[in-house]
Order: C-alpha cells, then sequence, then structure tokens
C-alpha cells in the first residue's frame, strides 16, 4: 500500500489505523532518511496501542519501552537504532530477548544499522521526504 500525507496528522493517523492490525509479535521496520516521519508514524501505532505517555524519539537512549494494557500485546518496544554500529550492539542490549517474546511490538528505526538481527522477522515500511508537509508512505 502507498500513501502520501498531506502533514503530521495524517501520519499520525496513518499510524494509529495501522495499529490496530497488530496482534503481537511484530517488527516493524521503518527506513527513511531523517525527517521521513518515522517517530512521527511510530506516535500514531502508540495511540493506536492505548499508550497515553507521549512517545519520544529514541535516538539519545536507542530503546524505550513502553507498557501496554492489552490482553495480547504487553509492549511497544521503539528502537532508533542510529547510534548502533552493528548487530552486535543491539544482542548487549537484550533485544535478541525482547523480540523473541511474542507479546512485543517491536518498532526499529534505522533498521538497516541491525538488519543481520530483523531481517528474518520484519515487515518493511518506507518513508520518503517529498516535500516540507507531503510524505510518501509505503506498507
Ligand atoms: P523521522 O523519525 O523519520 O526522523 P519525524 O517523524 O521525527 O521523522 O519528523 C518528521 C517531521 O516532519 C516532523 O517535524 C513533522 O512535524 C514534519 N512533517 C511535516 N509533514 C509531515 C507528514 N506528512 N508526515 C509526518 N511528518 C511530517
Ligand atoms: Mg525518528
Amino acid at each position: 500500500m502507498r500513501t502520501i500525507t498531506q502533514n503530521e496528522k495524517e501520519t499520525l493517523d496513518l499510524g494509529r489505523n495501522f495499529a490496530q492490525k497488530l496482534k503481537g509479535g511484530e517488527v516493524l521496520a521503518l527506513f527513511g532518511d531523517l525527517g521521513a516521519g518515522k517517530t512521527t508514524f511510530a506516535k500514531g501505532i502508540a495511540t493506536g496501542l492505548g499508550i497515553s505517555k507521549t512517545i519520544t524519539s529514541p535516538t539519545f537512549n536507542i530503546m524505550k519501552v513502553y507498557p501496554i494494557n492489552n490482553k495480547a500485546i504487553k509492549q511497544l518496544v521503539h528502537i532508533d537504532a542510529y547510534r548502533l554500529a552493528s548487530s552486535l550492539d543491539a544482542e548487549e542490549i537484550g533485544l535478541v530477548e525482547l523480540m523473541a517474546d511474542p507479546s512485543n511490538i517491536f518498532i526499529v528505526e534505522w533498521p538497516e544499522n541491525i538488519w543481520d538481527l530483523l531481517k528474518e522477522r520484519a515487515s518493511i515500511i518506507n518513508f520518503k521526504f517529498m516535500d516540507d508537509s507531503k510524505r510518501e508512505i509505503r506498507i
């Protein structure tokens, strides 16, 4: 599916709607340049999963974990792999164990940096900057 969102709110809404399809155990690889809308989409997913806490970009912490009040889905794990040099770094922060848990939803920004760990499992979502307010999103 290819969508062009016209503003930030449309990307948030797209993420919120997308979240309704999640069952638990999904690994979502969000590809795209800085400012392409990855974190905005992740915020929409978090809202759709019923997380009221504000999602902020995990760039400086690499990983943030948000609890979810849902029968099947217990946690949203939001990773920004921008600062990870390799999959080895990701293994050190316990990512493999977290990813093996089917009650977690994984969202990974800059998935190319740890692609060996993700490639078997990931659903790819591509973000592209078109102009100041337009973004192309391919799910
Ligand atoms: P990334 O995580 O890919 O670096 P962000 O989601 O953090 O990107 O930032 C996207 C920026 O672009 C935000 O400042 C947002 O307000 C702006 N923006 C403008 N139009 C859109 C759009 N259609 N979708 C998402 N963000 C948009
Ligand atoms: Mg981001």
